[in-house]
């Protein structure tokens, strides 16, 4: 079998180092990127299903590449991973979102969370709250005005230093949310020892709403799940009405998704917070 793999291995080497040599090269224009500021966050609001007022912000990061376009975090975020440009990406991510929140606070129409995606890499440090509570403090933005969003993954893997870590950012003021609720592993036993804020359940689920029967069962056990914890919970990937009835009948609180706003960048963010408010 040894001898099988290693020939395979030589058969696909080319390959691989083609595939390893375009990895470099976007890593190390992804590192150019992040110097000449190509770099963008776009905001997707969270909606307060019951009152149809904006509850939160998400921010999401996009590549503006000069030739290529706009490219999307699936296309980069593994590699800034492997490379290690996600602390520097992910440090960048933060001080922006808090400099917009800032100007929407200051501008008088937004009084919510800004939500910041951590990634693996970012939340296995163990310094990682004390730089990020530095960071926010630099950035003129109170913990309670921002929440981080981690995957069950990143929680189970060292479930004894997530509570830890999670600990000292929550008693500082900052929210915590699972994010992608339900795809990943997770024990129930932790999600209570976890001091997470709510649950935020994958598009995935709330895709076949409401005529699908298993999602319809699974959204109301995440739902019936995250109250009896005492969590809010926030749907994903909410695009019809019909999905956002369901979800307000069952008690979900709070919605994203293209029915009530895609992602936006500042600008239009900040005219769609106006007439929100308006309303
Ligand atoms: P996520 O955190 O689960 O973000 C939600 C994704 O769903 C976003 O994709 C958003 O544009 C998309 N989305 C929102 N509403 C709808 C909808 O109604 N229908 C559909 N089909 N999609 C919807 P995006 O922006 O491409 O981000 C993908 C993932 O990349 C994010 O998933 C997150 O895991 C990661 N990511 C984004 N920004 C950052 C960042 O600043 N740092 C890190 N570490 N990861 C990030
Ligand atoms: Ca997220
Ligand atoms: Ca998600
Ligand atoms: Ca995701």
């Amino acid at each position: 079998a040894k001898q099988e793999g290693k020939n395979r291995y030589r058969f696909f080497a080319p390959e691989i180092n083609a595939q390893a040599s375009e990895r470099l090269f976007m890593a190390n224009s992804l590192r150019a990127a992040l110097d000449r500021d190509e770099l963008k966050l776009v905001f997707q609001p969270c909606m307060d299903l019951a009152t149809l007022e904006v509850a939160g912000v998400e921010a999401l990061v996009r590549w503006e590449h000069p030739q290529k376009g706009t490219i999307l975090p699936s296309r980069f975020i593994s590699l800034a991973e492997e490379s290690g440009l996600i602390e520097p990406i992910g440090e960048w991510v933060l001080r922006e979102a808090a400099r917009r929140v800032r100007e929407w606070k200051n501008a008088g129409i937004f009084a919510g969370r800004v939500a910041v995606n951590l990634s693996p890499r970012q939340f296995r440090r163990s310094d990682l709250a004390s730089r990020l509570l530095a960071m926010l403090d630099e950035a003129g933005l109170a913990p309670s005005d921002l929440e981080f969003e981690v995957t069950e993954g990143m929680v189970m893997e060292h479930p004894e230093r997530a509570v830890v870590v999670l600990t000292e950012l929550v008693e500082a003021g900052v929210s915590i949310s699972i994010d992608d609720f339900g795809t990943g592993y997770s024990s129930l036993a932790y999600l209570k020892r976890f001091p997470v804020h709510s649950l935020k359940i994958d598009r995935s689920f709330v895709n076949g709403l409401p005529a699908d029967r298993n999602d319809r069962s699974l959204t109301r056990a995440v739902v019936a799940l995250a109250k009896s914890l005492g969590l809010s919970v926030v749907a994903e990937g909410v695009e019809h009405a019909g999905q956002a009835d369901f979800l307000r009948q069952i008690g979900c609180e709070f919605a994203q998704g293209h029915y009530f706003s895609r992602p936006l960048d500042p600008a239009a963010l900040g005219t769609f917070l106006r007439e929100a408010r308006v309303q």
